[in-house]
């Protein structure tokens, strides 16, 4: 991937591509291929083959997703299966079509099974069922990995999928049902603060581990491997550290410094009960994280109080 090679990146204003947008510009790529929604709706097949055909990319970056949190996935089962299946169809078939020299698909951990042996390698790929909360969008993921190894085993594409853990970040989506747990915590225990609740209410039982990468990271991670791997099986990106959700609601508490007590709610699902990724293929192939969890969390936190301060003012 040359400085002056244009450069897709599908999904650019989510927190994944908006962090691979920050990282390519700061490494000096000049031909960045942006477009909006609005712009460019990826559900739209004709819409989507006519900008393929026009901008001619030589390489992209498969970012945009219908994303969120157990509640979301869980609740509007059907958009996230369609949108993900569609989006997903329709940029890997057009990047074949108009001969993309390499595509990257990002997956995510939930593609594997709810009960697959931790740490989670990558071989553990449809070796059994999966977590119900969020099926409909691990199906259309793992429709996303097959296509991409199809058009590399028949029309030989270079399309590579990379598995990235649960993520946090920058410009992440704090809406309070919809957004993943971090995100929900962060924004749940700063208003309990501000308002002087007495406690803070989290989800299930506390007991689920999860493990979490800052987006910035995830985006090094994916520029790091369009570099250096052109493998057709996939690559986990993570830390390989995870901690219990009551450990995590521990941390976010601290950071945002609250001081009142915290609640589990068992009535909310609890979802897949570990979910943490062998990393030992990326760490093989010459990458590994650098941020740690409590300052990605204090840096998701600044950026989240910024954006309050921004919609008040
Ligand atoms: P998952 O990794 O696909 O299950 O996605 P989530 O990030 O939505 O949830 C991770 C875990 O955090 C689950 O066990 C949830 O029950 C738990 N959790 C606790 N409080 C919350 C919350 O306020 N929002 C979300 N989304 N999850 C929460």
């Amino acid at each position: 991937m040359k400085l002056t090679d244009k450069i897709y990146i599908a999904g650019h204003r989510g927190m994944v591509g908006g962090a691979i947008k920050r990282k390519l510009i700061s490494l000096g790529y000049q031909n960045l291929l942006l477009r909006t929604s609005a712009e460019l709706d990826l559900r739209n097949q004709q819409a989507v083959n006519e900008f393929f055909a026009a901008e001619k990319p030589d390489y992209v970056f498969l970012a945009a997703a219908k994303v969120g949190g157990i509640h979301a996935n869980n609740t509007y089962r059907a958009d996230f299966l369609y949108d993900n299946l569609v989006i997903a169809a329709n940029i890997i078939h057009a990047a074949y079509v108009n001969q993309v020299t390499k595509l990257m698909f990002l997956g995510s951990s939930c593609i594997y099974p709810r009960m697959a042996p931790q740490p989670i390698t990558e071989s553990s790929l449809l070796t059994g069922p999966l977590e119900a909360t969020n099926e409909p969008y691990a199906i259309a993921k793992i429709a996303g990995i097959k296509l991409c190894e199809a058009y590399r085993q028949q029309y030989g594409c270079n399309f590579i999928s990379v598995m990235p853990t649960n993520l946090y970040g920058i410009g992440d989506n704090y809406h309070p049902e919809n957004s993943h747990v971090l995100p929900a915590l962060i924004r749940r225990f700063h208003e309990a603060r501000t308002n002087r609740q007495p406690s803070v209410t989290v989800w299930g039982t506390g007991t689920p581990k999860r493990e979490f990468l800052f987006a910035d990271d995830l985006a090094d991670a994916c520029v790091y491997l369009m570099h250096h791997y052109d493998g057709e099986e996939l690559v986990n990106i993570g830390t390989g550290e995870d901690l219990s959700i009551r450990e995590l609601a521990e941390t976010v508490k601290e950071v945002v410094n609250y001081e009142g007590d915290i609640i589990f709610d068992s009535s909310k699902p609890d979802g897949t009960p570990r979910k943490l990724m062998d990393v030992s293929k990326l760490h093989a192939l010459g990458w590994q994280h650098s941020m740690d969890l409590r300052t990605g969390i204090h840096m998701a936190y600044s950026d989240f109080v910024k954006k309050q301060f921004s919609m008040i003012n």
